[in-house]
């Protein structure tokens, strides 16, 4: 069967009633039959019949064993990096989400887990990181906001011949893009409130993890902890995962139009975007992804950081914001935005830099997005022109 009819076949009519939309089951405790003899539920933080439709879907979609569902994608990543203990170390790809970083280094560096950040698209520099104490390996690929692809499947070689976890932060991709599970990941996590949800209107976040003894343990932190996904949200995100496969596809075909125009325009130097054949690791993304995705950074020949802030700014078609992987089209200013937690060094080492935009493609119809970032392009080489006149 194929995704597109896989998804929607695994989200199941409600057994108890026949409702095609899976119940919102808004309730934080459930009867006893007798003491301790429930109907499989007895309180909400532990189990949640609307959490665990959602929840067997995430295991679905990246071909898992067990998902789970959290209040955040931060949430998520929080449960994972509790699997470790004080004096383990993590390896993770530099060009990492700011907030993942913050809570790396602002929280777990005060609980004795060190991080050591490397570039990890190249398999030496994994290798290198490596210590004794190394009890996981943290990937995003491709990375937010320079999208660089590392190879999973080589990666997790490399872990597992050190007795080492893989996770994958498959966020940016979506599991229609990419399954980090299939090129032997041990974990996946996604910050649902991108394209999983898909509409902007929910803070979530997933953990799908490859093997039992995985699902126990983090099903024992979601419990423990308490960062569970309430039932409205997780309904929404169910919801916005019925249409993942559409979404992606459109987003990924507007996404390498564009992509190929800012390639071509006068005022932009660098174009990232593992779709196109002058991505670094073009070759890799073919091989791993099944599509390119949906979201491009780009820099502009401009130095100044202030013509970045104000190109961000003028565009009609694209919100400012934060966030990525929804319906509409956003823009956004890394160093400003998304990446200000990070500090300066760190953001230097992951090339993140002042004039980077990173845009989140929609699924509108892709000249109308072309258009609007020719016309605030323009806007910008004019007054560069301009400012040239006036400056000796
Ligand atoms: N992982 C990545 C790659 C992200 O971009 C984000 C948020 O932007 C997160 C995790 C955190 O997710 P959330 O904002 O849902 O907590």
């Amino acid at each position: 069967m194929k995704e597109e009819t896989q998804i929607l076949q695994s989200i199941a009519v409600d057994p108890h009633t026949g409702a095609v939309s899976t119940p919102i089951y808004q309730t934080a405790t459930f009867v006893h039959e007798q003491p301790g003899v429930t109907k499989g539920f007895d309180y909400s933080r532990t189990n949640n019949p609307t959490r665990q439709v959602l929840e067997k879907l995430l295991a679905t979609l990246e071909g898992g064993y067990a998902g789970f569902a959290f209040s955040s994608g931060v949430a998520a990543i929080d449960a994972v990096v509790k699997l470790l203990k004080a004096g383990d170390e993590i390896v993770a790809v530099d060009d990492i989400y700011g907030g993942t970083f913050r809570l790396f280094e602002k929280i777990y560096s005060r609980f004795g887990i060190q991080v050591r950040y490397t570039d990890t698209t190249c398999l030496e520099n994994v290798q290198d990181a490596f210590t004794d104490k190394t009890r996981m390996v943290w990937l995003e690929t491709p990375t937010n906001p320079n999208l660089r692809i590392s190879d999973i499947q080589a990666i997790a070689r490399l872990a597992h011949q050190r007795q080492a976890l893989l996770t994958v932060d498959n966020t940016f991709a979506s599991p229609v893009v990419q399954k980090p599970l299939h090129w032997g990941a041990d974990i996946v996590v996604h910050s649902a409130t991108k394209y999983l949800a898909g509409h902007c209107d929910v803070i979530a976040g997933a953990v799908i993890v490859k093997s039992p003894e995985l699902a126990d343990e983090i099903k024992f932190i979601q419990n423990a902890s308490g960062a569970i996904l309430g039932p409205f949200d997780s309904w929404l995100t169910i919801r916005g995962i019925e249409t993942l496969a559409l979404r992606l596809e459109r987003s990924s075909t507007n996404a390498l139009r564009i992509a190929h125009f800012l390639e071509n325009h006068p005022a932009v130097e660098q174009v990232n975007y593992p779709g196109l054949p002058s991505h670094p690791q073009h070759e890799l993304a073919a091989r791993q992804q099944r599509l390119f995705g949906g979201v491009i950074s780009f820099t502009l020949k401009s130095q100044k950081k202030d013509e970045a802030t104000r190109f961000v700014s003028s565009t009609t078609l694209f919100n400012l914001t934060d966030s990525i992987g929804g319906v509409k089209s956003s823009i956004s200013h890394p160093v400003s935005m998304s990446h200000k937690a990070m500090d300066p060094e760190a953001r230097k080492k992951a090339g993140i830099t002042d004039t980077l935009i990173r845009i989140s493609v929609g699924i509108e119809y892709a000249d109308d997005l072309i258009e609007d970032l020719e016309r605030s392009l323009n806007k910008l080489r004019h007054i560069s022109k301009t400012q040239q006149l006036i400056t000796p």
